[in-house]
């Protein structure tokens, strides 16, 4: 064994970065697809073969990559999102960490296709697990952005062993997409699986078609048994709908909870919901929901964790108690006869 500090190479650097945040397709499919967002596109395309593990194809209408950061693009830690730690205190972009390209083409055969607003090429960088040294060619592509990424975990098969079924992958994919399509209702989603469609869905503006992006991602009758939720208070707002104790489920599959446009899982959120529900639910059944929490964002930190999920609010007690009795009276307000009935 060499007891000499030396420094790992790059790829390798990569390679142990990307056990943080690529685990499946599913977790590849976020980190590009907010890429997407951050871009600014409002159409987006997924493709996915055998579970996203042969390939995985995301399509954005964004501002696309100039010629000159396209190699950049795929380093790590090099980002267009945030330049000073003010930045990061408030950073209002889905990624800021530079570090997801960097990650996905460590443990993958990536290409990336782009043209740039305004640019009359687009062109087109390819590392295959390699270290950062991608040669730019000419390609041809509409403005915006294509990922392809192949062979998830080809250079690492310890990783590869923890992949699961085909099936089990695309439905985490799935799930992955729902909750980012229900984040953004402005952008158009389509969802591929080994060349079929699985879910399409268009730009919304209005209400009623928001309510039927909702109703189309989580269960087609949902919005007949759910409240709409809409309120403000001491700077927080929440907005969305949640389901009567008569949609309630046997499993907590049907929980989607957005902070500042940001799918979130965070106990504080899950805590204060489930005590909204105690009185009207019965035991061992849970809530359907999709709620919209906006606030300032310096008064929650994103940067709790490299895939997001988490995040910490400055005054955690006043959002929980704000989500509580906004919620508990929501319901409590609904004619008691739709309460407390077993539901399906
Ligand atoms: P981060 O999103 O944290 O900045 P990434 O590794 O995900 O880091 O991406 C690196 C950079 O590549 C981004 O900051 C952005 O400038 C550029 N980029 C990545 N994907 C896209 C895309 N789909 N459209 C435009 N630019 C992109
Ligand atoms: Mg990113």
């Amino acid at each position: 064994m060499s007891s000499r500090i030396h420094l790992l190479s790059p790829r390798l650097a990569n390679q142990i970065a990307a056990g943080e945040v690529v685990e499946r397709p599913a977790n590849i499919v976020k980190e590009l697809v907010e890429n997407a967002l951050d871009a600014g596109a409002d159409r987006i395309e997924i493709d996915a073969e055998q579970g996203g593990v042969k390939l995985l194809r995301i399509r954005d209408n964004g501002h696309g990559i100039g010629k000159d950061d396209l190699p950049l693009a795929l380093s790590r830690h090099a980002t267009s999102k945030i330049t000073t730690l003010d930045d990061l205190e408030a950073v209002g972009s889905l990624g800021f960490r530079g570090e997801a390209l960097a990650s996905i083409s460590s443990v993958t055969r990536l290409t990336l296709t782009s043209r740039a607003e305004q640019a009359e090429e687009a062109w087109q960088v390819t590392a295959e697990g390699r270290d950062m040294v991608a040669s730019v060619a000419p390609a041809a592509h509409p403005q915006g952005t294509t990922i392809e990424v192949r062979d998830l975990f080809f250079n690492t098969p310890a990783r590869r062993k923890f992949l699961r079924t085909e099936k089990t992958e695309f439905s985490h994919l799935e799930e992955t997409v729902k909750r980012l399509a229900l984040s953004r209702y402005d952008v158009g989603f389509t969802l591929r699986h080994n060349g079929k469609v699985i879910h399409a869905v268009r730009p919304a503006s209005r209400d009623i078609d928001r309510e039927k992006r909702v109703a189309q991602l989580l269960n087609p009758t949902f919005m007949d048994s759910a409240v709409h939720i809409e309120r403000e208070a001491a700077g927080l707002t929440l907005q969305g709908w949640v389901g009567l104790p008569t949609f309630s489920r046997s499993q907590a599959d049907m929980q989607y909870f957005f902070v500042n446009g940001r799918v979130v899982r965070d106990k504080l959120v899950v805590h204060a919901i489930k005590q909204a529900y105690r009185d009207v639910l019965y035991h061992g059944r849970h809530p359907a929901f999709a709620l919209y929490l906006w606030l300032d964002p310096k008064l929650v930190d994103v940067n709790v964790h490299p895939t997001k999920h988490e995040v910490r609010f400055r005054d955690g007690r006043l959002v929980h108690d704000f989500l509580f009795r906004t919620l508990h009276k929501a319901l409590a307000d609904v004619r008691p006869d739709a309460q407390l009935a077993p539901g399906g």
